[in-house]
């Protein structure tokens, strides 16, 4: 689904973030990046939706080249969670969700019918939560819109940057339940980066452990456990 293929990643100044990496990620697989900070993970989920461009190597989704592909085709493709809650506050929950959709042309009924089974999938009720502002929810309830917004157009890929490192332990612990039990619904090809040997081993089919840019480990976390 996902192939690096030595993938490398220097800025300006010379520092290789990500240094020729290779790994293969599977469809519907839950893959995690992990790593101390400034090892390379979120230039590394960056890339996969060209929001960052490689210095060397190949990225290919699907067989096909990254590069090969027109910018929106890739991107909308791909859903994208950030660590910020990242919703537009002027606009409704509705409105956030219906982003993507809407440049996809969807009908507004369509889109209408969208919303509620997205609410309903991370248990808030669409008649009180649809027509809310993002700043009358809280941390928590608006990640969980953050996580359902990346999925309105049903896209293959979820890139997921540290998405709930910002929230209280108790509402951290709650979301992580809810993409367990998301996932075996959705079976979505998710990478996601943090920085929380206890959240990878939660969440992961596979965890890739980062150090410098490089690879230190790959596997899963049986595996990553047993040969620490
Ligand atoms: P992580 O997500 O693991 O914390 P990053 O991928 O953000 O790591 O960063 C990897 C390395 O690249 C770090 O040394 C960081 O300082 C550097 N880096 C990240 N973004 C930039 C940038 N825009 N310009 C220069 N260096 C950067
Ligand atoms: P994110 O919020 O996606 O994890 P980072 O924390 O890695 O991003 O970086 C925040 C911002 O600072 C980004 O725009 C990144 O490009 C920039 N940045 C990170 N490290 C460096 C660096 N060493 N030199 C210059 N810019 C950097």
């Amino acid at each position: 689904m996902i192939t690096f293929n030595h993938v490398t990643k220097s800025y300006s100044q010379g520092t290789k973030a990500v240094d020729s990496i290779s790994f293969e990620i599977k469809k519907g697989e839950f893959f995690v990046l992990i790593g101390p900070s400034g090892c390379g993970k979120t230039t590394s989920l960056k890339m996969i939706n060209r929001l960052i461009p490689l210095s060397d190597g190949t990225i290919y989704i699907n067989g096909k080249r990254i590069s090969d592909y027109e910018v929106n085709e890739l991107r909308w493709n791909i859903g994208y969670v950030l660590q910020q809650i990242a919703l537009f506050p002027h606009m409704t929950i509705e409105e956030n969700i219906a982003v993507v959709p809407e440049m996809k042309g969807w009908s507004a009924e369509k889109i209408k019918t969208r919303v509620t089974e997205l609410l309903e999938m991370v248990g808030l009720d669409p008649d009180t939560y649809r027509n809310r502002k993002p700043s009358q929810l809280s941390g928590g309830e608006q990640q969980r819109v953050g996580v359902i917004r990346a999925l309105a157009a049903d896209p293959d890929i979820i890139l997921m940057d540290e998405p709930f490192s910002a929230l209280d332990p108790i509402s951290r612990e709650k979301l992580q339940d809810d993409i367990i039990h998301l996932q075996k619904t959705i079976r979505k090809t998710i990478v996601f980066v943090t920085h929380d040997m206890q959240e990878a081993i939660k969440l992961a089919d596979r965890i890739c452990l980062m150090k410098d840019g490089k690879i230190v480990q790959l596997g899963t976390p049986e595996e990553i456990m047993n040969h620490p």
